[in-house]
């Protein structure tokens, strides 16, 4: 049995699917105007190990992904800049044309990292409907309000709110600063903004300036868009149906994004929204926040561009639980790319996987994964079994493909799969050999050079060299 730590509840609990042998989660996803960095990706990379953890264990899970491609402000107190419209005037592109960009090299991250599909991936601008009929049993339920800009919704109205962060709302009110307009309480969040509150368009400029709103659709409160929180309660109702097991996301989302869903769910339909919340702590940088500004902010593009492997990414994010920070740096890249070499070439040369595996091991795997998802401690269960020569390497083989399926490395490509040296490749290798026993090492370097644009890597061992893949 699964036990998993419940931000609600505060404590590791036994995991009990609403209905047996299945299993409904929902992952808050990425807002598409700007490239995922590998942080965001930690976030998805922890979702997606869930997932398949649970369905090795035999549940049929439906995992259900957003794609936030409406605007929003660049603040979570609904003020600021629209990310979208700030995006618009960088890339001079329309909303459209940036949501589908961002969103398409998104999907392909998610795919390098071996991230795997989701059942439904559910887009906030194709899901207008379901976020104006959840407004309105809001409204009807007495919990909205109406401001110049926008419907807000009233937090106070909603003696349960603050239950996720543990924060009553009046302590909230007490250290927020934000610029609170016309709302009633700090808490109280947009619903629905209006396009041109006071005849100004949302960002301050006149309606008829080059900033108009592209996104924006008819409501019964006034032509306008969706509030951020809203998306999320309507199409996570819609896909797995309220309440359902499991919901996702980073550790942010915590006070403000995750408690205003609850508080929407509830206010609409009078049900908590999911049963267990499950948040990923952040991937930092020398021990600080991963910025822009700080120009320490990388993508998986960025790592690709530095002649990293995409999934010793996912190797070195398996290396920590996901509720502990973990603090990147490309020495620790380097190391968990320089692992994942070493487990891809020691089970190259296995025997072919037979039906049994390792009993013992796949106990103590699958203790650690049902321990809170503790990767870690898996990984290193694993790396055990594999350098156990006591067991017999058709058995390791067919216990690793099974851990493999929770970890996701690609390793089924390499298991029992000697690699294949071609002979002009050998024959360069030998020449470094002797380049570098005649201390010509520029030579020598310009060979391994050569070898490398051959897809392969030259390493010197006691007896010679050792050829790997790239
Ligand atoms: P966003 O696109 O900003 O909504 O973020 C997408 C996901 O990435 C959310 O689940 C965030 O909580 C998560 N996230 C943002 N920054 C980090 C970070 N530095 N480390 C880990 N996760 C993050
Ligand atoms: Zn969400």
């Amino acid at each position: 049995m699964f036990h998993f730590y419940n931000t609600l509840t505060r404590s590791k609990e036994p995991f009990t699917p609403i209905v047996p042998g299945t299993v409904g989660i929902y992952a808050c996803g990425p807002t598409v105007y700007w490239f995922a960095h590998i942080g965001n990706m930690r976030a998805f990379l922890f979702a997606d190990v869930l997932r398949r953890a649970l369905e090795l264990e035999g549940m049929d899970v439906k995992f259900v992904m957003n794609i936030t491609d409406v605007g929003h402000l660049t603040d979570d107190g609904d003020a600021g800049e629209d990310k979208m419209l700030v995006a618009m005037r960088r890339e001079g592109k329309s909303a459209y044309e940036i949501a589908a960009f961002y969103t398409e090299a998104f999907l392909k991250d998610l795919e390098r990292l071996h991230i795997e599909p989701a059942s439904a991936l559910t887009r906030a601008t194709e899901h207008i409907p379901e976020q104006i009929a959840m407004i309105e049993e809001i409204e009807r339920n007495g919990l909205a309000y109406r401001t110049s800009d926008g419907m807000y919704f009233d937090t106070s109205k909603l003696p349960a709110y603050g239950q996720l962060s543990g924060q009553a709302s009046s302590e909230k009110l007490a250290g927020a600063r934000v610029d609170m307009g016309e709302k009633r309480h700090a808490t109280d969040f947009a619903l629905w903004k209006f396009s041109y509150p006071n005849g100004r368009s949302f960002d301050g400029a006149q309606d008829d300036t080059a900033s108009q709103r592209q996104m924006e659709w008819e409501s019964p409160w006034g032509k306008g868009f969706p509030g951020w929180h809203i998306e999320c309660s309507a199409m996570s109702k819609k896909y797995l149906g309220v309440p359902f097991d499991i919901h996702t996301g980073g550790i942010d989302h915590i006070p403000v994004h995750h408690e205003n869903e609850i508080a929407q769910t509830l206010g609409a339909d009078g049900v908590l929204e999911a049963n267990v919340w499950m948040h990923a702590e952040f991937l930092i940088m020398h021990g600080g926040k991963m910025s822009k500004s700080l120009g320490n902010l990388f993508t998986l593009q960025d790592l690709v561009d530095k002649g990293y492997d995409p999934i010793a990414y996912r190797y070195l994010v398996l290396q920590a639980h996901y509720r502990t920070k973990l603090d990147f740096s490309f020495e620790a890249l380097e190391a968990a790319q320089n692992a994942l070499h070493r487990l891809r070439n020691v089970v190259r040369d296995w025997d072919a996987p037979v039906d049994t595996g390792c009993a013992e091991y796949e106990v103590r795997f699958f203790g650690a994964l049902q321990d809170d998802l503790n990767t870690s401690q898996a990984l290193a269960v694993a790396w055990e079994m594999v350098g156990d020569d006591g067991q017999p390497s058709a058995a390791r083989g067919h216990a690793l493909l099974r851990f493999d399926r929770v970890l996701g490395l690609g390793l089924d490509a390499y298991v029992s799969r000697p690699l294949e040296i071609p002979r002009a490749v050998r024959a360069l290798a030998d020449l470094r050999e002797q380049a570098r026993a005649a201390h010509d090492f520029a030579e020598a370097d310009r060979l391994r050079a050569e070898i490398l644009s051959r897809g392969f890597v030259v390493e010197d061992a006691t007896d010679g060299w050792k050829i790997r893949a790239a």
